[in-house]
């Protein structure tokens, strides 16, 4: 049966992609922050759920959960995300805001899937699904919220990079715009919900192969453009 860790499980896409996989029977581990919340107490309460609690931005803490891990884990989803801050233009930029964007949104992905890489090898099927953006597409010359947009483009070469690197271990990864998605991120008037968008990515990294590594996806498994 299927080990999956996944960030950011306290709300929005990360908290449905727990609800999703425990429904299908599977152990999940799921990170947050902070103090369990009425939304994701009943995860919390289910057999198979491991309540992981660290920042994703503070590696010595991710490294201690991950080492207190003895478990193979098949599937880690790069979830947690922000959408960084209020002034975030090019011509007038928060830069601590700015690095705080890309600490959360580029760098935790790549310091995660580092800690948890010993219960990955001990995995037969293992692969890193890391949720990025279309915002972070080269293809577009939007400027707005550029922090954001700037942190998922790094996070789309890091992971091709990664992929690069772990394909010769047998490790496949891949990357996802989650859709426009209807969370405290994507807003009321957003495309979809939750629950569409974390069956799509739960899908999607369920048939990851070596054959698809390297690759940026849209939630329902369609090749999205760089
Ligand atoms: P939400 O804002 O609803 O949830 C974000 C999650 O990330 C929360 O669980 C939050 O925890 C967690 N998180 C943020 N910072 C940290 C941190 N430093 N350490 C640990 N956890 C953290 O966002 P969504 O569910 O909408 O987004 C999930 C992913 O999808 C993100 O990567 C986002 O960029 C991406 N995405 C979303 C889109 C959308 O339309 N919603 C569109 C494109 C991409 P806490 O409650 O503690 O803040």
């Amino acid at each position: 049966m299927t080990t999956i860790l996944i960030t950011g499980t306290n709300r929005g896409i990360g908290l449905e992609m727990a609800k999703q996989a425990l429904a299908k029977g599977w152990t999940v581990y799921g990170s947050a922050r902070g103090e369990v919340t009425d939304a994701d107490a009943h995860i919390c309460e289910h057999p198979k759920f491991h309540d992981l609690r660290f920042d994703v931005t503070d590696h010595a803490a991710v490294r201690a959960a991950a080492e207190a891990i003895d478990a193979p884990i098949d599937i880690l989803i790069n979830n947690a995300g922000i959408i960084g801050p209020e002034r975030q233009s090019t011509l007038d930029m928060d830069f601590d805001g700015f690095a705080q964007t890309l600490a959360v949104n580029t760098l935790a992905p790549l310091a995660v899937s580092q800690a948890f890489l010993p219960q990955l090898k001990k995995s037969t099927n293992p692969r890193i699904v890391t949720v990025s953006s279309q915002m972070g597409r080269m293809s577009y010359a939007k400027s707005d919220r550029i922090a954001y947009r700037a942190s998922k483009a790094a996070v789309n070469k890091v992971m091709q990079g990664l992929a690069t690197d772990l394909a010769p271990m047998g490790i496949a990864v891949a990357l996802v715009h989650p859709g426009w998605v209807r969370t405290d991120m994507g807003g009321a008037g957003a495309d979809i919900d939750a629950t569409e968008s974390a069956s799509g990515i739960l899908a999607l990294a369920e048939g990851l192969t070596l054959e698809g590594t390297g690759r940026f996806y849209n939630w329902d498994g369609s090749p999205s453009e760089w």
